[in-house]
């Protein structure tokens, strides 16, 4: 089934599930989330996506604040409790991570999210439960639809980073993309 049929049933089918998750959630950027509260609440492995998580679409490395987010992340949460699934998996970022963050798990081979199979991919690496994963996202209707589908923690990202100087029209399509589906999910809840 294509990516973009299973977005559109899934969120469907889980289309409360999803405004309530938009909810409840913190509104913010990735420098604002509270990773050691996280860690308190029983979250044993921590993902970051990478695009408007740890620097804006297209980038090919974490700008400052996402290099920061994932130093603190990694001294909170422990080496090789801290990974990477980025629906852009490209060669370039794998590299980069390999590194300067050797002990950050850069997840690839699965299916795009919204299918659940990097965050299953993860459980079976660490040997976590799925509910002890949290994930930052900056999307509903991919990161948060692959979380309500497995049972991970969503951590909604909702002032993702962005360049719109580098790409504005990219840009400009994802933040378009972002307040469609936060509109639709805050009409569903
Ligand atoms: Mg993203």
């Amino acid at each position: 089934m294509s990516q973009l049929l299973y977005v559109f049933l899934a969120g469907h089918r889980q289309r409360r599930a999803l405004g309530q998750l938009q909810k409840q959630a913190a509104q913010g950027s990735t420098a604002d989330v509270d990773l050691a509260a996280l860690k308190q609440r029983g979250v044993r492995a921590l993902v970051f996506d990478f695009d408007g998580v740890l620097g804006p679409h297209g980038a090919p490395q974490p700008v400052a604040l996402g290099q920061k987010a994932l130093t603190e992340a990694q001294q909170i949460f422990g080496a090789g409790h801290v990974y990477i699934l980025s629906n852009k998996p490209t060669p370039e970022r794998r590299s980069w991570f390999r590194e300067n963050f050797p002990h950050i798990i850069f997840i690839d081979g699965v299916r795009k999210k919204p299918y659940p199979d990097g965050l299953l991919k993860i459980a079976a690496l660490g040997n976590y439960q799925t509910n002890q994963i949290a994930l930052l996202d900056d999307r509903l209707l991919t990161g948060g639809l692959a979380c309500l589908d497995c049972g991970a923690r969503f951590v909604y990202i909702s002032r993702p980073c962005a360049d719109y100087s580098a790409h504005p029209a990219k840009e400009l399509f994802f933040a378009t993309l972002r307040s469609i589906e936060a509109l639709l999910a805050r009409f569903a809840a």
